[in-house]
């Protein structure tokens, strides 16, 4: 066994009986027993027998080890959202995602280290310790999943599922040099989700290539009745039309005012340009447009979330889950305490905002305008593809950060949606991919979006791109 193999290959080398689904359980587990404590990427490694007990012993998956992010229910195990509130709340059941994974014999080894309650974009809001990005350990992996993305960058697992409610697969996903892909709005069941904001949220997939991303979204996708909104889409091999090649007569937007906005590193400019240049090569025709509603995306992105938030976390209450604040004489009091000793200060801070632009005489100031932005930005993008298949853009303005740089600074960290989060207000799907590397040595990745339901194009516009650049076969040291 080799460090960074893809699920594809380890599909393969299963199948070959190369090696049992044991013994490839038993490397990851001991890669995670010498790696995590570097950089704190799982919050728990499950024990191996109790991770090929609960799995199917055939199956698409079959022996493939994966991480979960940790708020995302599995059976009989710990479910903390990275909160103190939860920190001893066991699932008593498996998420979609899970169970159908668990039905096509993937390994689901541990839980991810997250932003608490998915809330932040570095890892750091996480009540136990923080995640560190493999390409150096001063520097966040990004957030919110960033346990998902550290350990699939450091090779201790092939992929991993993350939640996206405003960026959190794709921004941790370029700050980490791997693939990040969020589906289309109601394509992938969030029962078993813990909900932050139930109209942008939904399960995204790390992996080092959008191939092995698209085997794993053919294993999850696809209608589920425990989740009302998702599409009544059948079960789809994603994988099937990745050959290399792409339709005949693409056209792919280049989002112009996002990909030279003021701010922009020169280095992440740079790399994207010529990841276009390459586009051209694969004979795909490019167009240069202006999406000029994208400028008030993360504004809108962050009323409409922290007030969903502020409804959807009004559940853990000391009563129905998790911590139960002791000493208290009136239960006023118990849902006070509960909350003021479970919850870290960022949730805190996001219930406060959520409640203010919801309440009476603020509504109509922040949540009804933030509501027409949101319609804006879906309009735009209808409008967008109406001319172009596919658009790319930056995922991220800059390469990672060191740990603390926007502790004084909040309005830069919430900044780190702006260019991912349209597409949770609008629902598309969108993937990054890595495509170059900084002058410190930082991964950098960009971003392709596409219309509603048009995952097939573009995990082929992806997979196209990864069979003549090997962005992704790079790798931090140390591994
Ligand atoms: N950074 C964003 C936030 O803090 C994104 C979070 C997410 O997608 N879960 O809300």
């Amino acid at each position: 066994m080799k460090p960074f193999l893809t699920v594809r290959s380890l599909k393969e080398k299963i199948e070959k009986k190369e090696v049992s689904p044991e013994e490839v359980l038993s490397y990851y587990t001991e890669r995670f027993n010498t790696y995590n404590e570097k950089i704190g990427a799982a919050l728990e490694v499950f024990d191996e027998a109790s991770v090929i007990e609960s799995s199917k012993k055939e199956g698409a998956l079959h022996g493939i080890p994966g991480l979960i992010k940790d708020n995302i229910s599995q059976n009989d195990r710990g479910l903390t959202c990275a909160s103190r509130i939860l920190a001893d709340f066991v699932s008593p059941y498996d998420a979609t995602a899970c169970s159908r994974l668990k039905n096509e014999g993937a390994l689901l080894m541990g839980r991810a280290n997250m932003d608490e309650f998915a809330m932040g974009s570095s890892t750091e809001t996480s009540a136990f310790f923080k995640t560190k990005n493999p390409w150096d350990v001063s520097r966040v992996p990004g957030g919110s999943s960033g346990g998902s993305a550290a350990a699939v960058a450091a090779g201790l697992v092939p992929w991993a599922l993350g939640s996206d409610t405003g960026g959190s697969v794709r921004q941790p996903a370029a700050f980490c040099g791997i693939v990040g892909f969020k589906p289309t709005y109601g394509l992938i069941s969030r029962y078993g989700l813990v909900a932050y904001g139930s109209s942008l949220d939904q399960i995204g997939i790390f992996a080092h290539t959008a191939y092995d991303a698209a085997m794993i979204c053919s294993a999850i996708a696809g209608h589920d009745v425990k989740d009302s909104t998702t599409l009544m889409v059948g079960k789809t091999d994603y994988t099937q039309k990745l050959d290399g090649t792409l339709p005949d007569d693409i056209t792919i937007g280049v989002v112009e005012n996002a990909l030279h906005a003021e701010g922009m590193d020169s280095g992440v400019v740079q790399a994207i340009e010529e990841a276009i240049v390459q586009y051209e090569k694969l004979g795909i025709k490019v167009k240069r447009i202006s999406m000029p509603s994208l400028d008030y995306a993360a504004a809108a992105y962050f009323i409409l979330s922290r007030a969903e938030a502020a409804s959807n976390l009004a559940r853990f209450d000391g009563v129905r889950y998790g911590m139960r604040a002791a000493d208290v004489d009136a239960l006023k009091q118990l849902y006070a305490k509960t909350r003021h000793d479970g919850f870290g200060d960022e949730v805190k801070a996001r219930i406060m905002v959520g409640n203010y632009v919801l309440s009476a005489g603020h509504a109509d100031q922040f949540y009804d305008g933030a509501q027409k932005v949101q319609r804006l930005i879906r309009r735009e993008f209808m409008k967008a593809f109406a001319d172009v298949n596919l658009l790319i853009m930056p995922t991220h303005p800059a390469p990672a950060f060191k740990f603390g740089a926007y502790s004084d600074n909040k309005l830069q960290m919430d900044l780190q949606d702006y260019f991912t989060c349209a597409m949770n207000l609008a629902g598309n799907p969108a993937i990054s991919i890595p495509c170059g590397m900084s002058k410190d040595g930082l991964p950098i990745g960009m971003q392709l979006v596409g219309p509603h339901l048009s995952e097939n194009l573009l995990f082929q516009a992806a997979h196209a791109y990864q069979e003549k650049t090997n962005w992704h076969e790079e790798h931090p040291e140390g591994f």
